[in-house]
């Protein structure tokens, strides 16, 4: 069963240039208990999506299901009840942890925000529970986050999201900015404690390698508009989008009788502001015909569960 359902939502900004479609009608369902993965370059709309999904952005216009409630026409009232079970963990630690605050208060303070409990003892025991959960030390429990490396620093970050005893968490590249032994340990930390506690993930990043044993299914995002979605493992034996295609052939190959062949992306990108009524990859696709420019493509299923927004997927298929 899809605990989230998300459906033709729109998340643009007024610019004094026109609006700026940061997420353009985008529809994905996401099972409970798994991983969606979110892939595309910086500017793409996928951290937008994120934050609009939990409504930490109100959206423009489109729906938000979660576990079977529209999220998107709740108060701002109703849904601080329904924000417990839906958090999120931040690229970097550092900006958005306080300085000025320890690692124990650091993670009581969603549980003092919601009040969840205001008994003094409960909530020591609740930070320590939470630390023993991330495998953060509780000698640590005084330090500040300046004390801490990178990898620690995002342990806090997931002990304050899970604070709350969330159904889904949206990450937000929560590894890109640690050293890649530490990545990998995190990562691990998320899928133990997705088993364990039975979490759904909308896991943001914008190196498809990092998704690729994490996520159940991932959708590529270009220019706000999903241009591919389906099962992680289809997505790397079987790509359709160019789009998709040139961010694979950019995965580092971990073997030195393999000659890299990254597909160049040349051409100017298209203005989000106002975007024309054409595919917004057009002036970076090698394969670009006059259909492309004068018409936007539309979703459309290659196979059951893999859909491409793209007017010449089959036939580049067939090349
Ligand atoms: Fe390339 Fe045309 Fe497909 Fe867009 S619709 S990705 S321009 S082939």
């Amino acid at each position: 069963m899809a605990l989230l359902e998300i459906r033709d939502l729109k998340k643009y900004f007024s610019t004094p240039r026109g609006m700026l479609h940061a997420v353009d009608e985008v529809n994905l369902d996401i099972e409970e208990g798994t991983t969606l993965g979110v892939v595309g370059e910086s500017g793409c709309g996928k951290s937008t999506l994120g934050r609009t999904v939990i409504r930490l952005l109100e959206p423009t216009s489109g729906t938000v299901m979660f576990d079977g409630k529209d999220i998107t026409s709740v108060t701002k009232r109703q849904f601080h009840a329904l924000s417990t079970q839906m958090q999120m963990i931040f690229q970097d630690p550092y900006a958005s942890l306080d300085p000025r605050m320890s690692v124990a208060e650091l993670i009581a303070e969603p549980i003092k925000v919601h009040k969840l409990t205001r008994n003094r003892a409960e909530i020591s025991e609740r930070v320590r529970d939470l630390m023993d959960t991330v495998g953060l030390a509780r000698r640590l429990e005084r330090s500040y986050p300046h004390e801490l490396d990178g990898g620690r620093r995002q342990r806090i970050g997931i002990a304050r999201a899970l604070a709350l005893n969330p159904k889904f968490i949206v990450c937000d590249e929560p590894v890109s900015a640690l050293d890649v032994s530490i990545q990998a340990q995190i990562l691990n930390l998320l899928q133990d404690l997705q088993q364990e506690k039975k979490l759904t993930y909308m896991f943001i990043t914008h190196n498809l390698s990092v998704v690729r044993h994490i996520s159940n299914e991932i959708c590529v995002m270009y220019l706000g508009r999903v241009v591919e979605k389906c099962e992680a493992k289809e997505l790397f034996v079987h790509p359709y989008h160019p789009y998709t295609k040139a961010l694979l052939s950019a995965i580092p190959i971990p073997n030195i009788h393999i000659e890299q062949k990254p597909i160049p992306m040349t051409g100017e990108l298209t203005s989000p502001i106002n975007p024309p009524n054409a595919c917004r990859f057009a002036p970076r696709c090698p394969y670009a015909t006059e259909q492309c420019r004068s018409s936007e493509p539309a979703l459309e299923e290659m196979t059951p569960g893999h859909v491409v927004l793209c007017h010449r997927a089959k036939e580049l298929n067939d090349l």
